[in-house]
């Protein structure tokens, strides 16, 4: 066979075809952003841990990425899909990155589009679709991160059976994206009406939101405890639509969505990065690209991008098309962060003791998919799902 032109990975199955002019047009966009405004940075930030979330949430605001997929209160109104491919882009410069753009648009923003009044809409999510706002979601607890329906966070109110009556939140949430920049948090807790959610000014007296460190993945992103310590709200900050653990789930099922697209980013970044570096690294005396052993690693992880990204864009139109199952978001997210973590473990491997560095993106990526993996829904909790979807029988308990 003679040498041809080498072609990206994702041109294999030519899936721009699947995408609308639009679509594209946003996609390129953030796809620029992250390549000459983020990706000079990412390394350092990430070294650091100080990734300036502020900053970047404004820059995305700019942009229309934040709630992009709303309607209304200065959002968007993008297709689903786009908002995927939003993802996809900003997660191949980091997971950190499209974090930030998840945790705000489809978990906090959400949380209040769709179960909050029209009073508490009006006051939060003009600024948090600028970025002049920063949101975050609280319904991780240090005991229930899986079973958040075991929840120790309570909501009281402040006289028992009068509903103008002021509410009082104590108890601690973990592991909250973005909790200690956050203007405003949705917090999750136990009522006697059961479950419920509240808009809570972060600058409430009672609560705070001492930031987690020492971590070893999303290291570019920042996570928190939240601490409610005799929070005082007034009775209108509940979300009055939100009742039960639907409300929560509601909002993680947008999050998953754009995990399905962004896992897919970080896949993507690690493929091209060790295309190019096996093309110019020469190995007893050739090009590493140039081995069957190598080019089968890379033929396997091209076929699974590729997949991923085809699964990812059929659950968009799915979505836009107001047909989306939560089983089938469980398909895409078990799969596209199971694969793309193996992808860039892979990777890593062909890079050798550069694979390891902060020079390539591979290890940071890797270690980022170790908490892509885990959060909005671990592999097994998906497993879960698409298994009791098939046999009708739960096995969470
Ligand atoms: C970087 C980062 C950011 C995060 N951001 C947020 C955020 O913004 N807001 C928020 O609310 N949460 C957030 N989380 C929390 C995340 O959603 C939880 O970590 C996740 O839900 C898993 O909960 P857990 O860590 O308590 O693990 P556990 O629930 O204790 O799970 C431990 C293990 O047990 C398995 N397991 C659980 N149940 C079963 C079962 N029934 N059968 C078999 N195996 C089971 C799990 O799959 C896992 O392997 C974040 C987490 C991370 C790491």
């Amino acid at each position: 066979m003679t040498d041809s032109r080498p072609l990206a990975p994702l041109a294999l199955l030519d899936l721009d075809s699947l995408v609308g002019e639009e679509e594209r047009a946003i996609r390129d966009t953030v796809r620029t952003l992250v390549d000459e405004r983020l990706r000079p940075e990412i390394a350092g930030w990430y070294e650091r841990g100080d990734t300036p979330v502020r900053e970047l949430t404004r820059e995305f605001g700019k942009l229309g990425l934040l709630g992009m997929h709303l309607t209304g209160y200065g959002c968007a109104g993008t297709s689903a899909t786009a908002y995927g491919l939003a993802c996809l882009e900003l997660e191949a410069g980091d997971s950190g990155l499209r974090s930030v753009v998840s945790v705000q648009g489809s978990l906090a923003m959400f949380a209040i589009w769709k179960h909050g009044s029209d009073e508490q809409k009006d006051r939060w999510l003009p600024g948090l679709a600028s970025g002049e706002l920063i949101g975050c979601f609280g319904l991780t607890e240090p005991d229930f991160g899986s079973d958040p329906g075991g929840m120790r966070t309570r909501a009281r109110r402040d006289a028992p059976g009068d509903e103008q009556s002021d509410w009082v939140l104590d108890g601690t949430k973990m592991w909250i994206t973005n909790g200690s920049v956050a203007d405003v948090a949705v917090v999750w807790a136990r009522t006697d009406e059961g479950i419920r959610g509240f808009v809570v000014p972060t600058d409430t007296p009672g609560f705070s939101a001492p930031e987690i460190t020492q971590k070893l993945s999303l290291r570019a992103s920042v996570t928190s405890e939240l601490v409610l310590d005799g929070v005082r709200l007034p009775a209108d900050a509940m979300l009055p639509a939100a009742r039960g653990l639907a409300g929560p789930l509601s909002c993680l099922s947008e999050a998953r969505f754009g995990i399905v697209f962004g896992a897919m980013g970080a896949a993507r970044d690690c493929v091209e990065a060790t295309l190019a570096y096996t093309r110019e690294r020469q190995v007893f005396g050739r090009p590493l690209s140039g081995y069957q052993l190598t080019q089968a690693k890379l033929a396997d992880m091209a076929v699974e991008l590729n997949k991923g990204v085809l699964l990812a864009l059929h659950l968009g139109r799915l979505k836009d098309g107001g047909r989306l199952p939560a089983e089938a978001i469980s398909v895409g997210k078990l799969n596209n962060t199971r694969e793309a973590l193996k992808i860039a473990r892979e990777c890593r491997t062909l890079l050798g003791a550069n694979g390891i560095t902060l020079d390539y993106p591979l290890l940071r990526h890797a270690n980022n998919l170790e908490s892509v993996l885990t959060y909005e829904g671990t592999a097994e909790v998906h497993q879960l799902v698409i298994g009791q979807a098939l046999t009708g029988e739960s096995a969470f308990r």
